[in-house]
């Protein structure tokens, strides 16, 4: 062991050791993993080493087909065997609903890239699984790329490809304390000091412990899980071929063979938290006690789908711990205020994901930046709400037991709900509200008479009338939404402007005006779909979506300079939006200041009733708008008086649902779906805002390179509006586009235009599809349904009513 490394990973679990892998492997070989034990010591000497095919999040789903990828390939670096069974593998639906979710998955895979699965009839099921009672079922997805691997030899086979590059692995050592320093860190460890630039925090279950080394509540908690492993079944030993994996969707289960019988797992629907604090300092390679009792109802049916394990005597129980964040992905990538700390933690499937999670952090590290959109298992998704253990607990808990459970688009899950309330919270539930979550907070997604329940469906839903009347309202009267959830954050100093002329790509708006603002990395990629406000006297705010708010905050903590001072104001400041035609003649009745003459993309300070307001004139409706902000403290008021003054003008309060398709109608993007951080302003239509005669930005050479014709990412895909010829159902995202049979892209929105009665899309497809005219077609929950380009802003084009 030396005295100084450039990283120090902490934890020889196979995260660890992919972590350690991929740095070798892309030039940092001054590297050394540092295990308390020895390596697997953690969750990962005995889990079962499957690996699927599935995730919700596509971008996730493709890191994880890296990683299936990845692993003979570090068997043939290393010399070490991994024990690889790539049997394929099957997931069940037996079920309407579930089969048509199969059903549009298989095209959402055709969308990321992922061919090599397909689907199947129960038939073909019960030939590729010969023991498999496909009684009730419906259908399969198969996938070529599912399978096991040895678990220890995996992880060996990761920390010796990484020592024949030149990396370190030091066993039996644990590191007991970590010292910020003014270069870097100093890693206290039983075996001595070391100083490091940096250190990733890879310790599985004692995640939570090496986070607290550096002041930090990582929201990560280990769940105990069962699986067990039978005695030969002759059935099974008799069969020529190995049986693939299965994954039940009904029954919460996953199995394979194991040698001559079979294992069976079980994400059980009562999950069991174990140590919630990090598992002790001293345990060892050890099992928890099993509890059959617990897994009973599970079990029964797993019998009843495998009646040969009904007779087979268990071998072994394995009942073990590994950790969850509350989305069930890893968390991910740097921590803000801590430079050089790295999280590599709450990976769940350590042989699924452990690969695509090595290679993000190790680009990070070495870059600055991922080749993908790593968004889904950024450590910075989340905020200090959810350092909170009984948020943990019930989100953690909630993952678990869905493992396997399809959810709805349009369903709303309770874990760590409700926790934050805007003020009107209680008056808007009381007015019809139904409610979303968004980063711990409650937002209204659309307004109900009372008894109304909505149906969990991949179609339109029952809810589909209620927001088209708000629609109507909006683009006929006047809306009212509930603004709480944007972010807000307020700058001043005397470097405010300097500084944030340099963060933006856009020019400066000047006192009084707002300006839509693209933000950029230093390669040119977005980083950013956010509003400036200039509200004179050296007073700015940078808006811009709610759940980002610890992300940005991170990113504008890399860039900070003296002179700026910057605060998160989202907590404190809340407010209501009025779009439509009648929005000027509401505000107008509350306040004495100019209003009607503040121009469209204006901002400034206005009485509005009581309350002493900040008012910019933007919608995203694309109607005449205006967005207003107050304390918290006023909230209340505010949407009185607004719904008062409109009462007689045909106000209505409406839902982010009725936001969602207003804005489709106007083509606008937004962030996650057409705007994501591997995108680039050129693709996304966002270099219509960069300000490229002004000076320096963060960016501005790689935007310049792409606008040039020169840049990486002269792609040829760029996003285009469409309608498709839907049939109750509409797209939502990642949905393949098709044309004469080719794929040319996919969905990034899609939802119902209520306006212009149109069922509409936004995608990202290639540039010599997007005349408008021509002719497509798109997989619309598993359904092929015709499609064509139209021109952007199928609603007011010449945007006239916004600027009325
Ligand atoms: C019963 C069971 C079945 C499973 N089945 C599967 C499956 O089929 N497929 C799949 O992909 N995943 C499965 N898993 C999950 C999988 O085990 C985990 O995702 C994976 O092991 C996590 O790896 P890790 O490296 O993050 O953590 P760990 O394996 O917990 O490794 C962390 C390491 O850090 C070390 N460490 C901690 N603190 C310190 C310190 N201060 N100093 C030095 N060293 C330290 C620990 O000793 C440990 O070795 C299963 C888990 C269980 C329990």
């Amino acid at each position: 062991m030396k005295s100084q490394y450039r990283v120090v990973v902490i934890g020889g679990g196979v995260v660890g050791a992919s972590v350690l892998y991929h740095l070798a492997r892309y030039g940092w070989t001054d590297v050394c993993l540092i295990e308390r034990s020895v390596l697997t010591a953690g969750s990962s000497w005995h889990a079962a080493g499957g690996f699927h095919a599935l995730n919700a999040d596509p971008n996730i789903a493709s890191l994880q087909g890296y990683t299936i990828d990845l692993l003979s390939q570090v068997e043939a670096e290393s010399g070490q065997s991994i024990g690889m069974h790539m049997t394929g593998g099957m997931h069940l639906a037996g079920t309407a609903d579930r089969w048509e979710w199969l059903k549009s998955n298989y095209r959402i895979f055709q969308s990321i890239g992922i061919d090599d699965v397909h689907l199947i009839t129960p038939e073909e099921a019960g030939k590729l699984s010969p023991v498999l009672n496909t009684d009730g079922l419906l259908g399969g997805m198969w996938a070529d790329r599912e399978g096991y691997v040895d678990t220890t030899g995996t992880v060996h086979a990761y920390a010796i490809a990484a020592k024949k590059r030149g990396a370190e692995v030091i066993e039996h050592n644990r590191v007991l304390e970590l010292n910020q320093t003014a270069d870097g860190w100093e890693v206290v460890t039983e075996k001595g000091t070391i100083r490091a630039e940096h250190v990733v925090n890879a310790a599985g279950l004692w995640a939570k412990q090496v986070g607290r080394m550096a002041g930090i509540e990582l929201p990560v908690a280990p769940l105990a899980h069962h699986y067990l492993v039978t005695e030969p079944i002759p059935e099974i030993a008799a069969l020529d071929a190995e049986l693939p994996m299965v994954v039940d969707l009904e029954g919460f289960t996953y199995s394979r063979q194991d040698q001559q019988g079979m294992l069976v797992g079980i994400y059980e629907l009562t999950p069991k938290h174990w140590m919630m604090d990090g598992a002790p300092w001293d345990y060892g390679i050890e099992l928890l006690q099993e509890d059959p009792d617990r897994i009973e109802n599970e079990l029964a049916h797993v019998f009843h789908r495998f009646p040969v394990l009904e007779t087979a005597g268990v071998k072994t129980w394995v009942h073990g711990a590994f950790t969850f964040s509350p989305d069930g992905n890893p968390l991910v990538g740097p921590v803000r205020g801590l430079p050089g700390y790295w999280c590599a933690c709450a990976v769940m499937a350590g042989f699924l994901q452990g690969g695509g999670v090595g290679k993000s952090l190790a680009e990070w590290m070495i870059h600055g930046e991922t080749e993908t959109d790593v968004f889904g298992m950024d450590v910075a998704r989340y905020g200090s709400y959810a350092e909170n253990k009984a948020y943990i607990r019930q989100t953690t808990g909630q993952f678990y037991s869905r493992r396997f459970v399809m959810t709805y688009p349009n369903e709303q899950l309770p874990a760590g709900r409700p926790l934050k309330m805007a003020p009107a919270h209680d008056a808007m539930t009381a007015a019809g509200a139904f409610w979303g979550e968004s980063w711990g907070l409650e937002v209204p997604i659309y307004f109900a008479p009372a008894g109304f329940e909505e149906t969990p469906t991949l179609k339109r839903s029952n809810a589909f009338d209620l927001v088209a009347e708000e629609v109507r309202a909006t683009r006929q009267a006047v809306g009212l939404l509930d603004i709480s959830g944007f972010s807000r954050f307020k700058l001043t100093g005397p470097n405010a402007e300097v500084w944030l002329d340099r963060m933006m790509a856009c020019k400066l708006p000047g006192p009084g005006r707002a300006r839509l603002a693209p933000m950029l990395s230093a390669s040119g990629r977005l980083k950013g779909d956010l509003t400036v406000f200039n509200w004179g006297r050296g007073e700015w705010w940078i808006m811009g979506s709610y759940y980002l708010r610890a992300w940005h905050m991170r990113w504008f903590h890399e860039h900070i300079e003296p002179g700026v001072h910057l605060t998160d104001i989202s907590d404190t400041v809340v407010g209501f939006s009025l779009s439509g035609p009648m929005s000027r003649k509401v505000l107008d009745r509350l306040t004495d200041g100019p209003i009607a003459k503040l121009p469209f993309m204006g901002c400034g300070n206005f009485d509005v009733g009581l309350i002493r307001a900040k008012v910019g004139r933007l919608s995203v409706t694309g109607e005449l708008g205006y967005e207003i902000n107050c304390t918290a403290g006023e909230h209340i008021a505010l949407r009185r008086a607004l719904l008062e003054a409109g009462a007689d003008l045909g106000i209505r309060e409406i839902g982010y649902n009725a936001l969602g398709s207003l804005r489709l109608e106007k083509s606008f993007g937004i962030w996650s779906r057409e705007f994501t951080q591997d995108r680039t302003p050129g693709q996304t239509g966002m270099d219509r805002w960069i300000a490229w005669d002004k000076g320096e930005f963060i960016g501005r050479k790689a935007a310049t390179a792409e606008r040039d014709g020169n840049g990486p990412a002269q792609v040829a895909q760029v996003i285009a509006t469409l309608e498709i010829d839907a049939a109750g159902a509409d797209a939502s995202g990642y949905e393949p586009v098709w044309k004469d049979g080719k794929r040319v892209g996919f969905v990034t929105s899609g939802g119902f235009g209520h306006w212009t009665r149109k069922s509409l899309a936004l995608a990202m497809i290639d540039r010599d599809c997007t005349a408008p005219g021509t002719a497509l077609s798109v997989h619309v929950v598993g359904a092929e349904r015709p499609a064509r380009v139209i021109a952007a802003s199928p609603f007011d084009p010449a945007g006239k009513a916004m600027r009325a």
